[in-house]
């Protein structure tokens, strides 16, 4: 089919009459002048009638080294010459070893294995069955209770909305979910326990540790998104508690799943959140970043401890009966190599540093603002709440869907962003200018003063 026959007229009526849009309301969509992207070239999409738009939140954070990136797009090349797919169940191919020997070098110590799927949703499926099997295969069934946090979110599958934590989301679902126990979130800007940081000694962290030794015989695993609880509105949990979160799951033998699907490779200014606070987990799950942004791969890491409850005799059906008919597809895993490489061979992480600098000098300007509530931020992640009282920190009616006006208002600007509810969030391609990140705050700046003064 040659696309360049339509025009932007009929593509947008084809759409609005065939498809169904993720996380969409569809009456909305229909009568809206829609984005359709054509092209990407660096931080920018560029949509069917050649307007560019910078990528302010990586197209939903997984874009990291920008769009039509040479060395990806050659990687993936290459890798088409060979062969687009083959079968992971019962077979093997280079890249996939190869990629998996790259992860377990720079992911936190003591993680050995991988075990491949297609999207974050996935690899948190395969962290939640693997920390129940490694509790059964040890003998101890009865350990098969998950702990997570409200505003968690770990996927949209029915076991990731299991462990998920935002009520909008997740509600609807409850008849179909399994039974797990909510710790609250460290959301200290609305703290669930009315306490305040540093205060309140991490009150929160020991609400877990009480939970933990009150079920500890139940209980196979606790899972978290270290340091930033992403779609849950950008909420960065304080200073020790994610290393606290470490020390009381060992104390209690608990399992830790760190679900790193949105805060891995370098968005938080490091490689994976987990090593701002030097944590090791027992399970963790990567996917968005990954592959650089390219195509959909995903992983599981886990320890020698977890993978060795699995090894046996066939008759002792202790095998990991799980898999997905695309695990680790060597197109995307091709990706995932050259993204590695990038990282390395462009010394990535230490050339983020002073744009993570630059960013947060230039929030601080947003931060003054009459709507602005709190503005949080790690690395190149930032959440920027809007309130309609500063003082109460009373938010916005629902329906007023103020973060969304203030996203819709930047397209004005040449930016895409998407909101969290009324959380603006700026999740840009770690290849983000120091330039870009000005003209980003500036027309953040405009476009949240002209929504909400109006
Ligand atoms: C996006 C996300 C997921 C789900 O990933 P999908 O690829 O959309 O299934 C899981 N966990 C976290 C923390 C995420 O941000």
């Amino acid at each position: 089919m040659e696309m360049k026959r339509y025009t932007y007229k009929q593509l947008s009526d084809m759409d609005k009459s065939y498809i169904w849009h993720p996380f969409t309301q569809m009456k909305a969509w229909e009568k809206e002048e829609i984005l359709i992207i054509e092209k990407g070239k660096g931080n920018y999409l560029i949509d069917v009638n050649g307007k560019r738009y910078l990528d302010g939140v990586s197209s939903l954070w997984t874009n990291v080294h920008g769009h039509r990136k040479r060395q990806l797009d050659n990687a993936v090349i290459r890798q088409l010459k060979g062969i687009a797919h083959s079968t992971f169940l019962g077979l093997s191919h280079p890249g996939a070893i190869l990629l998996s020997k790259m992860l377990i070098d720079i992911a936190p110590e003591g993680l050995k294995r991988v075990f491949y799927s297609d999207n974050g949703a996935t690899a948190v499926e395969i962290a939640i069955k693997m920390a129940l099997q490694y509790w059964f295969n040890m003998g101890r069934p009865e350990r098969y209770i998950f702990v997570s946090l409200n505003n968690a979110y770990h996927g949209d599958t029915i076991g990731s909305v299991s462990v998920g934590g935002i009520g909008l989301f997740h509600s609807t679902y409850k008849p179909l979910l399994f039974k797990t126990i909510k710790a609250p979130s460290p959301y200290c800007y609305r703290c669930e326990l009315g306490l305040e940081y540093p205060s309140c000694s991490l009150a929160c962290a020991k609400e877990i540790d009480s939970m933990l030794s009150a079920h500890e015989d139940s209980i196979a695993a606790l899972i978290i998104e270290p340091m930033v609880q992403a779609a849950g509105g950008f909420i960065i949990s304080p200073p020790g508690y994610f290393k606290a979160i470490r020390e009381i799951t060992k104390k209690h033998d608990v399992l830790l799943i760190a679900d790193e699907v949105a805060t891995g490779f370098g968005r938080t200014g490091r490689m994976f959140a987990s090593e701002h606070e030097h944590i090791s987990p027992d399970i963790m799950a990567i996917a968005k970043g990954l592959s650089g942004g390219y195509l959909p791969v995903a992983a599981t890491l886990t320890t020698q401890r977890v993978y060795d409850a699995f090894l046996g005799d066939y008759e002792e059906k202790k095998t990991f009966y799980h898999g997905h008919t695309y695990t680790a597809n060597p197109l995307g895993v091709a990706a995932a190599i050259e993204n590695l490489e990038i990282f390395r061979k462009e010394n990535i992480l230490k050339k983020i540093q002073p744009k993570i600098r630059h960013l947060k000098k230039g929030l601080e300007r947003i931060a003054g603002l009459e709507h602005v509530g709190q503005i949080r931020q790690l690395g190149l992640m930032t959440g920027i709440e809007l309130v309609k009282d500063r003082e109460t920190k009373q938010p916005y009616s629902f329906e007023q869907r103020t973060g969304a006006k203030v996203c819709y208002e930047i397209r004005k600007y040449g930016i895409f962003l998407r909101p969290l509810d009324d959380v603006v969030v700026l999740m840009p391609p770690l290849s983000i200018t120091k330039q870009e990140i000005s003209h980003l705050l500036d027309s953040v700046e405009k476009a949240i003063k002209t929504v909400t003064e109006q």
